[in-house]
Parts: C-alpha cells; sequence; structure tokens
C-alpha cells in the first residue's frame, strides 16, 4: 500500500500507471468503520486501483469545536486499509490543499441544498464540494464511492461532477449498519451502551414509514414527532420527506424509489443522522 501525503508525489504516481487502469477513489475524513471500509471494498470489486484519501476538511466544519475534536485515529486507519489492500492512501495536509487563507467556494446546485443539512449546517456544503473537487482535478478517477447514509452530499456530489462537465462516475452505496439498525459513524463511539440502544429510534422510524407506505405523509410525519417528543433523551433537528431528484418536500409520495425519509437527531448531545429510500 503506498501512502502519500502529498498531491505532487501521487500526482507523479499516477502518471505511471497506464491509462487503460480504472480508478477508484474513496474520499474519507478518517476514524473509519465498518461504513468506510465497505465503500473501499465495491471500489477493490469495481475498479484496478483503489486511492482512499484521510482529510478533515476544515472548510467544510461551520463548528470550530467539531472541526477540533474530530477523532484522529490514522495509525488504526492505515492497519485497517492495509488489511483490506487498499491500493493508495492520499493523507494531505491542509496545505497541501489550500492556499493560505483560501475560503471555501460558492457553488449554486439550486433546490439540493435548500433544506435538512443546508439548512442546519451553513456553509457545510459548499466547503464538501470544494474539497471534492479538488480530490477530481487532483485524482481524475474513474469512479467516485459515497455513502448513501449522507444522502444529500451523494446528491450533491452527482450534481458536481455534471457542473464539472466530468466523466467521474458517482457510486452511491447503501448504509451500513449495528446489527441494531443504528446506521455506523464515528459519532456512535460517543454514546452510552444505553444511547446506543435508544438511538434505534431513528431506524425504528425510517422502518414504520416503510411498512406503512399506504399512510399519507403528514400522517406518518406526525407519527414520528410524536415518537421523539416521547422520549426525552432526543432533541428531534428535522424530519423530511424529500422528493430524491430535487431534495425539496413533498406531501404525496413519488414513484417508487423516488422518495427519501430523511432524519436528523440528538441523543446525549450527538448528533445522528439516517434516511431511507422509499
Ligand atoms: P466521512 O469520513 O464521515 O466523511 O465519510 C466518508 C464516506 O463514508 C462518505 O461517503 C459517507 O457517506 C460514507 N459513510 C459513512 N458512514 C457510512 C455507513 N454507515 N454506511 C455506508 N457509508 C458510510
Amino acid at each position: 500500500m503506498y501512502i502519500f501525503t502529498s498531491k505532487k508525489e501521487l500526482q507523479k504516481y499516477l502518471a505511471t500507471l497506464t491509462s487503460a487502469k480504472t480508478i477508484g477513489f474513496i474520499p474519507t475524513m478518517g476514524a473509519l468503520h465498518q461504513g468506510h471500509l465497505q465503500l473501499i471494498t465495491e471500489s477493490k470489486n469495481q475498479c484496478d486501483i483503489s486511492i482512499c484519501s484521510i482529510f478533515v476538511n476544515p472548510t467544510q466544519f461551520n463548528n470550530p469545536e467539531d472541526l477540533a475534536k474530530y477523532p484522529n485515529t490514522l495509525k488504526v486507519d492505515l492497519e485497517k486499509l492495509e488489511q483490506l489492500a487498499c491500493d493508495i492512501v492520499y493523507t494531505p495536509t491542509v496545505e497541501d490543499l489550500y492556499e493560505k487563507d483560501e475560503q471555501a467556494k460558492s457553488f449554486d446546485f439550486g433546490s439540493l441544498t435548500i433544506g435538512m443539512e443546508g439548512e442546519f449546517r451553513p456553509g457545510h456544503f459548499n466547503g464538501m464540494a470544494t474539497i471534492v473537487e479538488k480530490f477530481f482535478n487532483i485524482i481524475n478517477p474513474t469512479k467516485a464511492f459515497f455513502g448513501q447514509k449522507d444522502l444529500q452530499q451523494l446528491q450533491i456530489v452527482k450534481a458536481l461532477a455534471k457542473q464539472m462537465q466530468s466523466d467521474i462516475q458517482i457510486i452511491g452505496i447503501p448504509t451500513i449498519r449495528e446489527e441494531n439498525g443504528l446506521a455506523k459513524s464515528s459519532r456512535n463511539e460517543l454514546l452510552t451502551t444505553s444511547a446506543k440502544q435508544e438511538a434505534t429510534l431513528v431506524y425504528k422510524c425510517l422502518q414504520y414509514c416503510k411498512n406503512n407506505q399506504e399512510l399519507a405523509i403528514p400522517t406518518l410525519e406526525k407519527y414520528i414527532q410524536e415518537q421523539f417528543k416521547n422520549n426525552p433523551h432526543f432533541k428531534l433537528e428535522y424530519i423530511d420527506f424529500v422528493s430524491l431528484s430535487t431534495l425539496l418536500p413533498i406531501t404525496k409520495w413519488e414513484a417508487k424509489n423516488q422518495n427519501a425519509i430523511c432524519i436528523a437527531a440528538y441523543i446525549e448531545g450527538v448528533r445522528l443522522i439516517d434516511n431511507i429510500i422509499l
């Protein structure tokens, strides 16, 4: 496994590969868990060479405290990647990717950034798209792999690739979950054992919607809001029923697999997000 800490070294190596080789790219912020590793496995299945980046991107954090306490487990991460036989890891410094005082670019993704994470994490998607665009330009992968757990991010990255007039294929990978249904996340490690169990409420609500799709959307929405109200440990930030293509709210179901239900909620001060496509 090659480890590069500068884009120059990485690009120098990539230039030695024949253009016939397909390249899979998996951007991460480290603290790798089974969800991340699934993206690597998919890339390995679909591409000749897999490149995983580990970079905590400062421009996508609207809260400096959140950035400061982001976990760094590089040594263990590299061991996990080595075990999966990931071909290349790119672990750049901030200076390798940003000029001094460089800010996030301003993008226009239309309706995709209006609600949900766009509303509650202002500036987050400009920062995310800024770094993903940089990575795409440096690596120019054949395919890039993103988790459906961050559904809004996935849809925005697809729009970004289009705006860049790039041929990079954006591949969405289904959410990997704990046995009890809780979506895997590095933030789960911050939860006590009892909160981890209670946190399954998010998944249970999404499953309830799946099993009761004959009910009207406002009825389901009210039901979920009540579930969260009845649990004093939870603070629901949003529950949105949206059209998958526009991410705008819907009150009536669209065609099968064109609807998404997205939830963000705090438990023990830890922010969890999850979604389901119906
Ligand atoms: P992050 O390191 O949090 O930026 O995540 C890196 C990538 O892993 C993103 O594309 C996420 O959507 C994806 N990811 C995170 N958690 C999961 C999960 N539980 N299942 C599948 N993909 C995930």
